[in-house]
């Protein structure tokens, strides 16, 4: 076997288990901070003052204003309220939308970020930000954005409602199915997608049936921190390019759409990446795009683009945008074939790839 690849393993503090909440005291003072913001969305508010009162006289405030996509008015809120409380650090609590405010906070002035996750996401291990501006989303790449800490504690996904871990668990898997075939994966990222992939194939369809099966919650959690970190290892393709286009230019719901399209989009992919998503269709079993859309189809998951309110002109429109600046994908990609993708996916048909 002759091997090639050029690897860099994200340079971030993982703490996984039941429970490490509570050490997250610990971390703070390991890490030197004084003053924490603790972040959340108005959802989280009080989990987030909470969690304040449990690291108490090191917590210097709570903004929880923190909503999806990383509107920059709200950073700028949420920077007054940096700046008022001269907090050293911000301490995010929640999904991806808490956790890309603490991003763009860090991104603005380095400050130390914790991430205590609570969706499947995989924000939290990625150096990605991307912000929306008059309508507008675009994303950012720098090592300041990528989070110093993460305690990933499975209890803390007990409460997710199994709607949202279902389609959270297939948003974290399309980060794996992407990386599975990315230009420059290699040995170490292939690895964790792979387990990423086995860890929720085992784990969703126990969440669906008990949501709080400890195994399966810890199980769920852990393809997660895998999937998100080979999200933040290598590059995207189709599918990313896809949701991105759809949520940022006619507000899908963000994990619902990665869930509608990943068996249309690795479907797409199947034939020109037969041997990297070969263990797609041995773990799912069927086809590549069969085998995961029966998979979802069995924990409930959104099927359909229609169910967001998509008309076939807003079809048309995307498929124009997303192929308007051109990028790599191991299915070389038109306007025509993606409007049929996107046709397909908008009326729920099970891909026969
Ligand atoms: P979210 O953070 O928007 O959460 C959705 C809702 O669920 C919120 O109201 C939240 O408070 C609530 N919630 C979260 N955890 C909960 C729990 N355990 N119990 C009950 N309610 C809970 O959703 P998300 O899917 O985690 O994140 C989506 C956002 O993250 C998008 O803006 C997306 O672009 C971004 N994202 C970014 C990256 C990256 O690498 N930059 C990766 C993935 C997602």
């Amino acid at each position: 076997m002759t091997v090639e690849f050029s690897y860099a393993g994200s340079p971030a503090r993982i703490v996984f288990g039941n429970g490490e909440r509570k050490r997250l005291s610990e971390w703070i003072a390991k890490s030197g901070a004084k003053r924490a913001l603790v972040l959340s969305t108005p959802h989280q508010k009080a989990d987030a003052e909470a969690l304040a009162r449990e690291i108490g006289d090191v917590a210097c405030g709570v903004f929880s204003g923190a909503v999806m996509h990383t509107p920059v008015d709200v950073t700028e809120a949420a920077m007054k309220v940096v700046a008022e409380t001269q907090a050293d650090c911000v301490i995010s609590l929640g999904g991806g939308s808490t956790t890309g405010l603490g991003k763009a906070i860090a991104y603005r002035t380095d400050l130390l970020q914790i991430v205590v996750p609570t969706t499947y996401a995989g924000s939290e291990v990625t150096p990605i930000l991307g912000q929306t501006e008059g309508g507008r989303k675009t994303t950012v790449k720098d090592a300041k954005i990528l989070p110093e800490i993460v305690i990933y504690d499975p209890l803390l996904t007990y409460g997710l409602p199994v709607s949202m871990s279902v389609t959270s668990g297939l948003n974290a898997m399309a980060h794996a199915v992407e990386g599975l075939y990315a230009q420059d994966r290699n040995p170490i990222s292939t690895l964790m997608a792979i387990e990423g992939l086995r860890a929720f194939a085992r784990s969703l369809p126990t969440i669906v049936k008990t949501p709080d099966d400890a195994e399966a919650r810890s199980d769920a959690f852990y393809g997660a921190w895998l999937c998100g970190t080979v999200l933040g290892t290598v590059g995207m393709a189709l599918h990313h390019k896809i949701c991105h286009t759809l949520g940022g230019s006619f507000d899908t719901p963000h994990a619902e759409t990665h869930a509608v399209m990943l068996p249309h989009t690795a479907g797409f992919n199947a034939k020109a990446a037969a041997k990297e998503l070969a263990p797609v269709a041995e773990i799912f079993g069927g086809s590549v795009g069969g085998g995961l859309w029966d998979f979802a189809k069995a924990i409930g998951a959104p099927l359909s683009l229609r169910d967001f309110g998509l008309t076939e002109a807003d079809l048309d429109k995307a498929a124009g945008i997303a192929v308007e600046n051109p990028y790599w994908n191991p299915q070389p990609i038109n306007r025509q074939s993606i409007r049929q993708l996107l046709q397909n996916a908008w009326e729920g048909r099970r891909p026969s790839e």
